[in-house]
């Protein structure tokens, strides 16, 4: 994360950070009360971190599929518009973009293509950095057989290729599971920044 001294062998090793510091804003630090979205406190106006020989874990350790060797080199996050990287989905995986910019997704044929190329054997989930704490935020998930879900708080649009969309809500626990899982979050990061962590 935001280290461009970061450098390795080979293909996956000759990659590094360089300007790019999304993660910055996209990842959550709950050591300094940051939110996900969020731009870091510690990001320098100059670019890099401005407490690189202190940083938190999640910082040291974070690497996102792009650094990890995935992709093509050309696809840095911060020249994609993007970050892309996988996450758990219940046993399996889902593919994550979260955009740097909202609209950066359609604006962009290489992220679609990367879309395109895992969504018959993964979900896909496109988001923005816009009000990450909102459990009703709206994110699509690009799915196998050209199926695509728009969810947005409760209400679930459903398109498939070639038919009506149509609609349905989101099942009642899967609600109450976010909005918890929100609740936890701020919870926890309050409590990080009354201990004088941001
Ligand atoms: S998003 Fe990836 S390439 Fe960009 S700073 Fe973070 S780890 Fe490095
Ligand atoms: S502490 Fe540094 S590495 Fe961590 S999110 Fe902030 S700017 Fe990035």
């Amino acid at each position: 994360m935001r280290d461009s001294m970061v450098e390795h062998e080979g293909d996956r090793e000759a990659r590094r950070c360089g300007p790019c510091s999304l993660c910055c804003t996209v990842l959550r630090v709950d050591e300094l009360g940051k939110l996900a979205g969020t731009p870091c406190s510690k990001l320098r106006a100059e670019g890099g971190c401005g407490i690189h020989p202190s940083r938190p874990g999640i910082c040291r350790a974070y690497r996102c599929a792009w650094l990890e060797g995935r992709f093509r080199d050309a696809d840095r996050p911060d020249r994609l518009g993007a970050l892309v990287d996988f996450a758990p989905r219940g046993a399996d995986l889902e593919l994550v973009i979260v955009e740097a910019h909202p609209g950066a997704f359609e604006a962009s044929p290489r992220l679609r293509e990367i879309a395109e190329a895992h969504r018959e054997s993964l979900v896909v989930r496109v988001s923005d950095t816009l009000d990450v704490e909102d459990p009703d935020r709206p994110y699509r998930l690009l799915m196998a057989g050209g199926i695509e879900q728009r969810v947005c708080g409760e209400r679930v649009s459903i398109l498939r290729e070639g038919m009506p969309a149509s609609e349905m809500r989101l099942p009642w626990l899967e609600r109450q599971v976010r909005r918890l899982a929100v609740a936890w979050r701020r919870r926890r990061l309050s409590r990080a920044r009354q201990r004088g962590g941001g």
